[in-house]
């Protein structure tokens, strides 16, 4: 056993996982498998073949062990969504590509536009295995036509940081915010260094399971071979839409991502501060409208991103798109976002709580800086000791549950 390799078996040991697979690039003897529960985990498939200092690396960067918010020189900190130099409500001005993205189709864009003008020599993203559509693929864009084919957000288990592209000089790379916060730490962690990095807000990654569940529920048993899969997009939110020989099926927003995606996600998901990209250059979201209670409204319509320049070199970046046409944007403030995005918002605001429930439940949660999460928990001390009290019930039971 190496000293990676113990932190590795602590970090699963803890539930803290995110399956981002950055230690996978630190030692070539793990690989990033499917576990039984349909969540991407590190796996002993070799003898340790490290990188130098993999063990340092890793106790900096991987998003099991710490997270520290950023918060550069010069931009405005809000206490929910983090820190910005701008942020806009924003859609792609090629129709194309608008309607195949999730929302705006505004990271698709801004992703054919980065290789087409040479910003960047290649993206690092994800899509759809051509080979098999039930399942997500880290990928390689380097023209319009692949980023259009990765358009789209994939509500299932992708380790994004196993794409050997990632670390190539010239790339950009868009992730999920997790996977973005440990390619910030393991580089200098300074702004302007290292490549461009994009996100989008993360609500947490589903089990693969729940996938193939919401297949056979329209009927495409795990026996069937499915020739296409996409779980948004194709309008806003669009629907999820699989096709397998000559039937197709489809499913709505809540019903997809309500009723069966979104209740799997992944334990390290539910006690993440930061589905917001705090480290990323770039962010981008949903700008759902909401009704009168500020709840999100799922009408469909052309889509429409929230845009955040989280860096000087992301407010450059959209600056630059805006002005050659790719993206269209409209004003938006933070707490405008803020309003439209009630998941984040709460779970940012009682995290402490459920930090604190899940230690005493003996299940040590990631070291997270910099987020202000004693100030929002403690806001509301009776909330807080709900949250506290609920999640030690729940992480005590699920411990029960595995011995
Ligand atoms: C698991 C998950 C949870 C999300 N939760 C929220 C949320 O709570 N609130 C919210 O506003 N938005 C959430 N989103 C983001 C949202 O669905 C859109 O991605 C966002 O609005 C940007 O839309 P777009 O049209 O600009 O992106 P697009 O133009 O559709 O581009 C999306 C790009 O993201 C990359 N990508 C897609 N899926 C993954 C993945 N699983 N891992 C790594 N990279 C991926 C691909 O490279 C793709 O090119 C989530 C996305 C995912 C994948």
């Amino acid at each position: 056993m190496t000293e990676l390799r113990d932190r590795v078996q602590d970090v699963l040991a803890r539930d803290a996982c995110s399956g981002c697979g950055l230690c996978a690039r630190l030692d070539g003897g793990l690989q990033m498998r499917l576990n039984a529960e349909g969540y991407i985990r590190p796996t002993e498939t070799g003898a340790p073949a490290e990188v130098p200092d993999a063990a340092a690396v890793f106790t900096r960067s991987c998003p099991g062990v710490r997270i520290t918010a950023q918060d550069p020189a010069g931009s405005h900190r809000h206490p929910l969504l983090g820190s910005s130099f701008g942020t806009w409500e924003a859609w792609a001005t090629d129709p194309e590509v608008r309607l195949a993205g999730s929302s705006g189709g505004v990271l698709t864009a801004l992703h054919a536009w980065l290789v087409a003008s040479g910003r960047a020599a290649r993206i690092a993203g994800a899509a759809g295995d051509p080979r098999a559509p039930r399942r997500s693929i880290p990928v390689t864009i380097t023209t319009r036509e692949q980023a259009l084919a990765a358009a789209g957000s994939r509500y299932a288990p992708v380790a994004a940081l196993t794409n050997t592209d990632v670390f190539a000089e010239g790339t950009a790379v868009t992730a999920k915010p997790c996977e973005i916060s440990a390619l910030r730490a393991a580089g200098t962690g300074r702004e302007g260094e290292g490549p461009l990095l994009l996100s989008f807000f993360c609500a947490g990654t589903p089990s693969q399971r729940a996938t193939d569940a919401l297949l056979e529920g329209l009927g495409i048993g795990p026996e069937r071979e499915v020739d296409a899969l996409r779980y948004r997009g194709h309008g806003w939110p669009g629907r999820f839409a699989a096709r397998a020989g000559d039937t197709d099926v489809s499913a709505d927003y809540e019903e997809s991502w309500g009723s069966t995606l979104g209740p799997t996600t992944q334990w390290r998901c539910k006690v993440c501060p930061d589905g917001v990209g705090e480290s990323a250059d770039i962010v981008a979201a949903d700008s759902w409208a909401t009704d009168e209670r500020g709840y999100p409204q799922f009408a469909e319509g052309a889509g429409v991103s929230a845009l955040i320049a989280r860096t000087r070199r992301g407010l450059e970046v959209i600056e630059a798109a805006i002005a050659e046409g790719v993206i269209a944007v409209r004003p938006l403030s933070m707490d405008g976002l803020a309003n439209a995005q009630p998941l984040q918002t709460a779970r940012r605001r009682y995290l402490l709580a459920r930090l604190w429930g899940s230690s005493l439940a003996g299940r040590t949660p990631p070291r997270y800086q910099g987020f202000g999460l004693a100030r929002l928990g403690l806001a509301h001390p009776r909330r807080f000791a709900q949250v506290l009290r609920g999640t030690l019930r729940r992480v005590r039971a699920a411990r029960g549950r595995r011995q």
